[in-house]
């Protein structure tokens, strides 16, 4: 018999979930395709069935004139606690597709909204049971009271349970009427 835990178990059920990620005819113009196809594989450590360049936090991929790979992340906010590992992840995607030199590049502004999150992106959100974010975050932090629909059953007479679930980028909440509860992805 082998130990495996309940807890071992329901670990095994998450990760299995396997992540949807863009193909290299999804990449924007003007982009080193190669480049771009290999960071847009490294997944959000916290929703790791989403792409960073579904998030919209993968904003460009160069190979310099000296040969550098240069990548250029934005994160959903600053002081996002999950930026250093996607930028450890970026560069050793980069590296992994051929890449010796290689840098990555943190730009804050212009400010991340969730117009740069694909059609896709928002889908794998859903399927994974997050609502995705809406409205803009360009002037600040979205007034809570927005109405949140469910992943579940997408009623809108939801409730936010806690101010910081899981993580600091998202929001637990709970349905009123299928009663399930979701994280919400913040809008920052
Ligand atoms: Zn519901």
């Amino acid at each position: 018999m082998r130990g495996t835990t309940m807890i071992d178990h329901a670990a095994e059920i998450e990760t299995s979930v396997p992540a949807r990620l863009p193909s290299a005819e999804d990449a924007p113009a003007g982009v080193d395709v190669g480049l771009w196809t290999a960071a847009a594989a490294v997944t959000d450590p916290e929703i790791p069935v989403i792409s960073i360049a579904d998030l919209g936090i993968l904003r460009d991929a160069r190979v310099a004139e000296d040969g550098t790979a240069v990548v250029t992340i934005t994160p959903t906010y600053s002081g996002c606690p999950a930026m250093d590992a996607i930028t450890a992840d970026v560069a050793a995607a980069a590296r992994a597709a051929g890449h010796a030199q290689v840098r990555v590049d943190t730009v804050l502004q212009p400010a991340w909204t969730t117009d740069w999150m694909t059609e896709r992106g928002r889908e794998v959100l859903r399927d994974y049971g997050i609502a995705p974010p809406t409205g803009t975050a360009a002037a600040g932090p979205v007034a809570v009271g927005l109405s949140v629909k469910c992943p579940h059953c997408d009623s809108t007479n939801t409730r936010e349970t806690t101010r910081f679930s899981s993580t600091a980028c998202k929001a637990l909440y709970q349905c009123r009427d299928c009663l399930e509860p979701f994280d919400h992805f913040k809008v920052h």
